[in-house]
């Protein structure tokens, strides 16, 4: 009965120790699947980090460009020292209005407009302060003019303006408010001696308009006249 007893408490050994081995061996084998687990969590949050930094970037890149070409569009269409559209720009705004004319009959005028003995001011003041006239000048005029019409600057210091839907005779008051603007200019920060006046040719669509080019010639042809006839004054073709 004895060796029968020991035999049984030998078994029951056994089985505690299998059991043992088995939970140990059952636990060890959890802990390797948890740290595998684990590694793979993290390698999954690396990539997803990696994705979300290279998604900004492509964002990031992408808003750079659409920044970038819409500043190199507005430089290729606006005048540095000015600010104001420069001559590419602003002959394609005024056909764009001829076109408008042309297909609806709404009338435009446009104006030729150049400042008077410019080289002197150069020549006296320098070239910098003849580049702050300018500025002057194109703010000026820019500031006189109504919502819908613009001026660009056209050459050195010759302007154009169009004033959509304006008939030649509002067109005439507007342009002498500009001209009196100018002349009106404070330009003694640079110098109290220092006067600046425009002179501008004046002319208004016709349905025989066929080329932009007709308007201004049109335009700098009146321009002639006012230079010719003493500056610092309006032409316009007589009513
Ligand atoms: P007028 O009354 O007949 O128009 O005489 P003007 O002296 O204004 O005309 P002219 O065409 O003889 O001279 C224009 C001057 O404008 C010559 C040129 O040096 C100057 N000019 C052109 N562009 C610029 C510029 O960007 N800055 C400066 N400071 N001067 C300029
Ligand atoms: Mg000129
Ligand atoms: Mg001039």
């Amino acid at each position: 009965a004895q060796a029968a007893l020991e035999r049984e408490l030998a078994a029951k050994l056994r089985d505690d120790q299998t059991t043992r081995l088995r939970v140990q061996f059952d636990s060890e084998k959890k802990e390797q699947e948890n740290r595998a687990l684990l590694r793979e969590n993290a390698a999954t949050a690396r990539i997803r980090r990696l994705q979300t930094v290279i998604l900004i970037l492509g964002a990031v890149t992408i808003l750079v460009l659409v920044y970038l070409a819409v500043r190199l569009r507005t430089m290729a269409m606006t005048d540095e020292l000015t600010r104001l559209p420069n001559r590419r720009r602003a002959l394609a705004l005024a056909d764009h209005e001829l076109q408008h004319a042309r297909t609806t009959g709404e009338t435009f005028s446009l104006l030729a407009i150049d400042i008077d003995e410019f080289k002197a001011i150069n020549d006296t003041w320098g070239q910098a302060s003849g580049d702050l006239v300018l500025q002057r000048v194109a703010q000026t005029c820019g500031a006189a003019l109504g919502a819908r019409a613009f001026v660009g600057r056209v050459g050195g210091e010759e302007f154009l303006a169009v004033l959509p839907a304006t008939s030649l005779a509002v067109a005439q008051t507007i342009a002498e408010k500009l001209r009196s603007a100018v002349e009106r200019i404070d330009l003694s920060p640079i110098d109290s001696a220092l006067r600046v006046t425009i002179s501008i040719g004046l002319t208004e669509f016709t349905l025989a308009d066929d080329t932009l080019a007709n308007i201004v010639r049109r335009a700098d042809e009146l321009l002639y006249r006012a230079k010719q006839r003493g500056r610092n004054r309006v032409e316009a073709p007589a009513a």
